[in-house]
């Protein structure tokens, strides 16, 4: 079997008026994206991955990625065979060095060892274990080692709104199934980011009581400061973790934070690659590592990183806030993670995620979401539909 065809798909969802509420730290979102490849082999396998370049307003960013995998990427490995991710994934890493890199055994990666190009290659990786399972007829799971799961506790990731309406918001993620809510807190919160974080962490916690897990995400946006007087402050309300306190340009203030506190510190959304892990693991940053698949490098790039975690007794716990693929690929992944006790499932509305496979994913009457079991991810994507609904701006 052979690489036939490389596609990258932009979609892009412009964000009704009256859904635009409740701004977080990257302001109102006007349109979001999904930016789906497709990989065709010359037996008719099509598989499907997600590249996911960042936040906020993301339209350059999907032209870039789109670029990337088709004019950069694809013309590097097409012929290639697909049942060999790990090999393809070395191939595009080192780029023209691929065979210094594997004579001499070291990387020997260029300018595109961080940013848009790994997130490229992410959707390219997961786009390859989707073909290679669905050619043997299997879940991308048994690939991984098998599962340790069927399902998963899925936690309701949103909390954007303000104190009047917060402990409201998170009730009706519990009202829903869930055990535990993720809210947003700190940058949003200015200029008391202290304070007014607070004032909305305390009407999150009346609203869903005592024993519905709750963990706090900053987006990486205090200081150690601002992030070591939140932390104290929030300890009384029983935190689950405390996610991206500082910037992951700061990994060592990370551990400050980590140090003052028995909080579990949560990062790793915005980072590439194992060599970021190894280092963020290393410097004592985190308990919990988060690698996004459509941003650390896929399959290939997580199970490396999931390793080094098991490796420190540390936490595996996917990031996930993408459209339904990388939703799909992602629960792939958690079955097969050891470390990997509760699942990101994002909140808010968005057809990218609710309505790009037909059936949209759903929380059980224990707040676990199910993991498919079909061949590859295990769900089934019509592309070409979803270009005719979701078409890219300028596109
Ligand atoms: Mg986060």
């Amino acid at each position: 079997m052979r690489i036939a065809e490389i596609r990258c798909v932009p979609l892009e969802w412009q964000i009704p008026k009256k859904l635009q509420k409740w701004p977080s730290d990257y302001g109102i979102k006007t349109e979001t994206h999904a930016i789906i490849v497709e990989v065709k082999t010359d037996e008719g396998i099509t598989g499907y991955g997600e590249v996911h370049p960042g936040y906020g307003y993301t339209r350059g960013a999907a032209h870039v990625a789109k670029a990337i995998v088709e004019k950069e990427l694809a013309p590097q490995i097409l012929g290639e065979d697909p049942t060999r991710p790990e090999v393809i994934w070395e191939k595009l890493y080192n780029g023209p060095r691929y065979d210094l890199a594997t004579t001499y055994g070291h990387s020997c990666p260029g300018m595109g060892r961080r940013g848009v190009t790994i997130c490229a290659m992410s959707g390219i990786d997961m786009a390859l274990w989707d073909v290679f399972a669905k050619s043997l007829g299997v879940p991308i799971y048994k690939l991984l080692g098998g599962e340790y799961r069927r399902k998963i506790p899925a936690y309701a990731s949103g909390g954007h709104a303000p104190a009047e309406h917060a402990g409201e918001e998170a009730a009706g993620y519990v009202s829903k199934g869930f055990r535990a809510v993720k809210m947003r807190v700190g940058g949003m919160d200015a200029p008391r980011v202290v304070e007014g974080a607070i004032d909305r962490i305390a009407a999150t916690r009346e609203g869903i009581g005592p024993d519905v897990g709750l963990m706090l995400d900053a987006h990486g946006s205090l200081n150690v400061s601002q992030a070591t007087q939140l932390v104290h402050a929030a300890e009384e309300y029983d935190i689950t973790w405390f996610e991206e306190p500082v910037p992951s340009d700061n990994w060592s203030g990370m551990a400050e934070v980590r140090d003052v506190t028995d909080v579990p510190i949560a990062t790793g959304e915005n980072d590439f690659t194992h060599f970021d892990f190894r280092d963020m693991i290393e410097r004592g940053a985190a308990d919990i590592l988060q690698p996004d698949l459509a941003v650390v490098g896929g399959f290939t790039a997580a199970r490396r990183v999931a390793v080094l975690t098991q490796a420190a007794n540390l936490q595996c716990i996917p990031h996930v806030w993408g459209s339904a693929i990388l939703f799909a690929a992602s629960l792939q992944w958690a079955a097969a993670l050891p470390n990997c006790p509760v699942f990101e499932f994002r909140q808010g509305s968005c057809p990218l995620f609710t309505e790009l496979l037909g059936e949209p994913f759903t929380v059980d009457e224990d707040g676990c979401v199910a993991i498919p079991d079909g061949p590859g991810l295990g769900v089934e994507l019509d592309l070409a539909e979803a270009e005719k609904r979701f078409p890219l701006s300028d596109g």
